[in-house]
């Protein structure tokens, strides 16, 4: 899935690149921003592969030469790729200077060399200050690719130093028609996904594809149960064992948002979580904007620390929250 045709939403984006390239003025250092799930990833595949094919067909790389060869099998010795070692954790200045170290002794191959890195706001300030190095002199044919789901954390020595290409959510009926087609799934389906994904096209895919929707919906129950007093906030908690941590609180600003949402309109309609209606309608009318408020500010905090700690105590965390849920309607 690295053909960018897949994704009408890059626009001219790509064609502006290729256009570079033909006239041989790419720039070192490009970087890709924009929300998360929205190809900037993709992107970034498809121009390292066309720039490590030899044998070039147009805008698209041949597939089978030597270079390809190696890039199909998976070990292509001129491709690097730089990400943290955990989620959440900072690629480390010794990743860099490894990066560096590989790329003063390694012979190339012929052709381009790529180094893509993932997320960029993810180097501190000494792995930042190493890439420097790299990105002022990074060598003949080689070009580093970073990509940013928050392009306002990187230092602007780093963001100054890189051509810059901006992604954009796609428009509603744009991102609707592509899942809708893509996962041949119905329109309500597609639109539910995407509203969870933010709009995110591909965040939407990978929800659908992945087992979040199963732990979603044993999250949804178990909500429905909380507020029916059929389980406890510990036994819930329990159960949402292997569900994934940031996933869960975004589902309950969903609803909370939902909640807000149909109590400022009157509607009855969820916008997002339509196969909760039952369960938020009855929340909108019982509970108070200070509780929803005060719960969706948990939310938040937990989200924020979630990202800079390594191990929370997921019990307590989600005990916690759902407790708060629970007095929602108390
Ligand atoms: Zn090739």
């Amino acid at each position: 899935m690295s053909d960018v045709a897949d994704y009408p939403w890059f626009g001219s984006r790509w064609e502006r690149v290729m256009e570079q390239r033909q006239h041989g003025r790419l720039p070192h250092a490009l970087l890709l921003s924009g929300p998360a799930g929205i190809g900037k990833a993709e992107f970034a595949e498809a121009l390292g592969n066309l720039l490590l094919c030899h044998n070039p067909k147009g805008n698209k790389p041949c597939d089978h030469c030597h270079s390809c060869e190696l890039r199909i099998a998976g070990h292509h010795p001129d491709r690097f790729q730089l990400r943290p070692e955990a989620q959440g954790k900072p690629i480390k200045v010794d990743q860099v200077r490894e990066l560096i170290d590989r790329l003063h002794s390694t012979a190339q191959q012929g052709g381009y060399r790529i180094v893509t890195l993932e997320p960029a706001e993810s180097l501190n300030t000494s792995s930042a200050n190493a890439l420097l190095k790299i990105l002022e002199e990074p060598g003949e044919d080689t070009l580093l690719i970073l990509i940013s789901h928050q392009p306002g954390q990187l230092m602007p020595t780093i963001r100054s130093r890189c051509q810059r290409i901006d992604f954009a959510i796609p428009s509603p009926d744009e991102a609707a028609q592509w899942l809708t087609q893509s996962l041949e799934l119905e329109p309500a389906k597609a639109s539910q996904l995407l509203g969870l994904a933010h709009g995110a096209p591909l965040r939407a895919r990978d929800l659908y594809q992945s087992d979040a929707m199963d732990q979603r919906k044993l999250l949804m129950t178990g909500l429905a149960d909380l507020l029916r007093g059929r389980t406890s906030a510990s036994e819930l908690a329990t159960k949402l064992g292997k569900a994934d941590l940031l996933n869960c609180l975004d589902w309950l600003a969903s609803l909370l948002n939902d909640v807000v949402r149909m109590q400022m309109t009157g509607s009855d309609e969820p916008r997002v979580n339509a196969d909760m209606r039952r369960m938020l309608e009855a929340v909108a009318k019982q509970t108070s904007r200070v509780r929803i408020f005060s719960l969706a500010d948990r939310i938040q905090e937990e989200r924020v620390s979630l990202m800079l700690r390594q191990n929370p105590n997921r019990q307590l965390l989600l005990e916690t929250l759902l407790l708060q849920w629970s007095a929602l309607v108390r």
